[in-house]
């Protein structure tokens, strides 16, 4: 299971977890107790379009300038031994 996160130059956080089922569940929001919306994508595409729309639709966050994070792609499970 992968999640890709991103921070935004508004604060915001988005954030994307793959589910077991390989539909995608999607977030974002100022913090935890924050969070705007928590959804399914069917694909990853779908998530990343999807939940950029969200935060674009929410703060007119209209695109990612050099404040914004890249999205950080890491694995939900702890670092398998080589
Ligand atoms: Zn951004």
């Amino acid at each position: 299971m992968v999640v890709w996160e991103a921070t935004h130059d508004n604060g915001w956080t988005t954030r994307i977890d793959e589910r077991s089922d390989g539909s995608f569940g999607l977030w974002a929001g100022v913090s935890a107790e924050r969070g705007m919306v928590d959804s399914i994508a069917p694909s990853v595409e779908d998530a990343h379009r999807v939940v950029m729309s969200w935060l674009r639709a929410a703060t007119g966050h209209m695109q990612c300038s050099a404040g914004c994070s890249d999205w950080d792609i890491r694995s939900r499970r702890t670092a398998k031994s080589a």
